[in-house]
């Protein structure tokens, strides 16, 4: 499994980095967003380095589907009835960390703002 020493999201993954863990799972970690958008916001991060979804490969299938289906049980488990996803790609599409990861945002009181 491809891994980057200098990633922070690989470190979290390899426990080298606290982090408010929710959900581990062979293809995934899920933690705390550490400045939340929302009530609830959660980062689904893939165990292995992938840069984003410009380098999703024919070999992610599994994952990627594990990924998203994932997203509603652990949206359950958060006492959520609904939630936003966000997965922002490349820098001009807000990316920061670039390690694949998808937000998870829930918890308004009302529909959040969407645009
Ligand atoms: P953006 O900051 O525009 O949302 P990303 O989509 O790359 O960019 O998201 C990176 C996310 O990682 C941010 O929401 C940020 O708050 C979060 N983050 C950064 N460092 C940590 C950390 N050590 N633990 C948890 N979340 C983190």
């Amino acid at each position: 499994m491809n891994t980057e020493p200098t990633c922070l999201f690989c470190k979290i993954v390899a426990g080298q980095i606290p982090a408010d863990l929710v959900h581990t799972d062979e293809h995934v970690v899920v933690f705390k967003d550490i400045n939340p958008k929302a009530p609830i916001h959660l980062l689904v991060v893939p165990r292995e380095h992938i840069e984003n979804l410009f380098t999703i490969e024919n070999q992610h299938d599994q994952l990627m589907a594990h990924l998203m289906k994932l997203l509603p049980i652990l949206a359950k488990k958060m006492g959520l009835d609904g939630f936003r996803t966000i997965i922002n790609t490349g820098k001009s599409g807000g990316q920061e960390v670039f390690h694949l990861h998808v937000h998870l945002l829930g918890g308004w009181n009302t529909s959040p703002q969407l645009f």
